[in-house]
């Protein structure tokens, strides 16, 4: 019989410190370490293994047996004791970082109007100094109210002055300019008299480039009642042009062509660019085109609901965007409906 293995009382031993050790650890690290040396490959557990071969044939068993046994039971001490760390490391956080309500927060991202909404309030407010109210109209219109009831029949040649989106309900728009909406007032208001503007987004199937777009702003002015004459008119949008740009700027009028109005015209501003004297932003006339506008077409007064021979009106329309254009120089009306934030946050 040969004599006991070392290796046998080595591992009780070990067994014993590495216990009373991982007892008294705190720390994940120290655990790490712990491990290393009571688990690791040159930890006396492993080297039992490893050494079973060398050891006297009858204790083989025994050896392994010990070895395997110390190894369970490490293992699973180690296991304990870290859920033990872990949880204590938690409280520790917990109690240390508390929430500081002194800080100072971080700061929202502030929004801000759309220059469309800008201009078009700043348009708002000038025509209600002026009693004209605010009227909104439908986006989708009849090609009735589109265009028959503003004296544009169908074949008329000033159809193709409108490129229209259509869909597949035939007789059914989307509407290419404002000025259905002076048919829908009429005919809600009809006979008493009319002072509104009736802005609001239009559509026009075109190709887009920096002049122009698919979908743009229009605001239309409508004055209808006894004796409105063409000297309203123009003091009246004069009056609003001088509180838009400045109040020295000259205006005039130039004639011009529309189906629902007659006798009809352009009004111009002069350059705020140059003063008159030509540049690049008015092409060297010296004038900017800004609205159009006319006396309401007889026929466009009798579809309203409005006897033509005892009221008269005046309407004129004109393109908040190019407004904006002009008075901040930009030079390409896509910016406005292409969501870009640089340009959007200069306003
Ligand atoms: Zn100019």
């Amino acid at each position: 019989m040969s004599e006991k293995p070392i290796i046998l009382e080595e591992l009780e031993k070990v067994s014993e410190t590495a216990l009373s050790i991982l007892a008294g650890i705190q720390e994940e690290e120290v655990l790490q370490t712990w491990k290393k040396e009571y688990l690791g490959k040159s930890s006396t557990v492993m080297s039992a293994f490893s050494s079973i071969g060398q050891q006297p044939k009858e204790f083989r068993p025994l050896v392994g047996q010990m070895a395997n046994q110390v190894k369970q039971t490490l293992e699973a001490a180690l296991e304990e004791r870290a859920k033990i760390v872990l949880e204590a490391s938690l409280a520790r956080k917990v109690a240390q970082e508390k929430i500081d309500v002194t800080l100072p927060g971080r700061e929202p991202l502030k929004g801000g109007l759309h220059p469309q909404t800008l201009v078009l309030r700043r348009i708002y407010s000038i025509f209600a100094e002026m009693g004209f109210q605010v009227y909104r109209s439908r986006d989708v219109e009849s090609d009735q109210y589109n265009f028959e009831l503003l004296n544009i029949p169908a074949h008329h040649p000033a159809r193709d002055m409108w490129d229209t989106f259509h869909i597949d309900q035939p007789g059914v728009v989307l509407r290419t300019h404002t000025s259905p909406g002076q048919i829908h007032v009429m005919r809600e208001q009809a006979p008493n008299p009319i002072r509104v503007i009736l802005p609001g987004m239009c559509y026009r199937y075109e190709q887009i480039s920096a002049r122009s777009e698919i979908q743009f702003n229009q605001v239309e002015v409508l004055a209808v009642g006894k004796n409105i004459t063409f000297g309203d008119m123009k003091g009246t949008l004069n009056g609003f042009v001088r509180r838009l740009f400045n109040a020295d700027v000259r205006t005039r009028l130039r004639p011009s062509y529309f189906p629902f109005t007659e006798p009809s015209a352009e009004m111009d501003v002069e350059c705020f660019v140059c003063g008159g004297k030509g540049c690049s932003v008015c092409k060297g006339s010296g004038w900017l085109e800004i609205m159009g506008c006319g006396i309401v077409h007889p026929t466009v007064l009798r579809n309203g609901g409005y006897d033509p021979e005892v009221y008269s009106g005046f309407a004129a329309g004109m393109g908040p965007e190019r407004i904006s254009m002009l008075l901040h120089k930009i030079e390409d009306i896509r910016y406005f409906w292409g969501n870009d934030y640089r340009f959007l946050e200069q306003f």
